[in-house]
């Protein structure tokens, strides 16, 4: 299939550009298109057919559900009920990186929600996604656009990399700016419960309603008896090609631990990434070192994560060593993503 692609700069939208896309969803096809968060992979939620499409362009397995992009609060038709609670949290959140998981109405396909009986829904804030779906008039179900398994995409050429000929569209814009994907909160309890994190932190959350928490499987490795309720936070995930190991400790302890292992590893003939950071940098002598940036901005480290995973993929390294970072704050999302790409091979220090 030949793809088309327009590329926006700094989000200057492309009226025509998006209406030639907009067609696309409406006649069932697949556009890419920027958003905050991460490149999305789109088509008409509420066409059946044309979702399928989306779990085959990317593999996707079939028990994964999408989450549907709405450009307007009103979502009374998608859903049975709005609870108070989500109504305020949509109020202060909306448009932005937040989903919210309702119990569905019946016009939502079960191939959207992948035969849950909920459905997971987001105002993004990004103006050409926003510009996408009002134009489209239908909301576009849209995971991340990348190939399954592989870090999401956060710059249009990783869209490009994964999807060109497989898709009618790519509408390209700047770089997303959170980096990580939505922060996804379980409307459908009492209290709500955030099945995965992401820019908007538990913090914040709790000034809206003080019970909310997160679902204790989230971080865990996986295992018997504890499963996320998020169906796609079980996958072996956002991974680079080489695999990943994070140290976790005090930081003198963790720079020390990274280069006795990038000897051994360089001994052995191994080409060796380092995942650091502004402040650490200089203190590893050898191996393919990029800094995530500054300690003092995780907002940076977090719209940086994905794309560094991405730059170590065309480096060709044979193994990835990243330090780690504080679980608080959108902290906790940075360690979520990191530790999902390592498979959970964490080295304490
Ligand atoms: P992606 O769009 O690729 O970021 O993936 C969407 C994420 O949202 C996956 O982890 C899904 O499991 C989760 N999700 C979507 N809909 C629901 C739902 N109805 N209930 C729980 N999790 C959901
Ligand atoms: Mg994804």
């Amino acid at each position: 299939m030949d793809t088309k692609i327009s590329i926006m700069e700094e989000n200057q939208i492309d009226y025509e550009a998006v209406k030639e896309a907009a067609k696309v969803i409406k006649d069932g096809g697949l556009v890419a298109f920027p958003t905050e968060t991460v490149y999305g992979l789109g088509a008409n939620a509420l066409d059946a057919n044309a979702v399928k499409k989306i779990f085959e362009a990317k593999g996707r397995p079939q028990d994964n559900p999408l989450i549907i992009h709405v450009s307007s609060k009103d979502i009374k038709e998608l859903v049975k009920d709005v609870p108070e609670v989500a109504e305020s949290i949509m109020e202060r959140f909306w448009p932005g990186p937040l989903t919210l998981i309702f119990e569905k109405s019946d016009i939502v396909p079960e191939r959207t929600s992948a035969g849950l009986k909920t459905v997971g829904i987001r105002m993004p804030s990004n103006p050409i996604a926003r510009e996408l779906i009002k134009t489209s008039k239908v909301p576009i179900a849209a995971p991340s656009a990348n190939i399954s398994g592989r870090p999401s995409p956060t710059e249009v050429s990783r869209c490009i990399e994964d999807l060109n000929g497989k898709i009618e569209y790519i509408l390209g814009g700047e770089c997303s700016e959170v980096g990580v994907e939505s922060t996804i909160v379980d409307c459908t309890v009492d209290p709500p419960c955030i099945l995965r994190p992401g820019a908007i932190t538990l913090e914040m959350l709790k000034a809206i309603d003080e019970r909310i928490y997160i679902d204790p499987a989230v971080m865990e490795k996986p295992k018997k008896g504890l499963k996320p309720k998020a169906p796609g936070m079980k996958y072996r995930h956002y991974a680079p090609k080489a695999p990943l190991k994070i140290i976790d400790g005090d930081i003198k302890k963790t720079i020390a631990k990274i280069n006795e292992m990038v000897q051994n590893y360089i001994d052995g003939g191994k080409k060796v990434g380092i995942i650091a950071t502004d402040e650490t940098f200089e203190f590893y002598p050898q191996g393919e070192i990029i800094s995530l940036g500054s300690r003092n901005n995780l907002e940076d480290v977090a719209k940086n994560l994905f794309e560094v995973l991405r730059i170590f993929d065309d480096k060709a390294v044979d193994i990835i060593l990243s330090e780690s970072f504080e679980e608080k704050g959108i902290g906790i999302a940075i360690m979520n993503r990191l530790k999902k790409s390592a498979g959970f091979d964490i080295i304490k220090v």
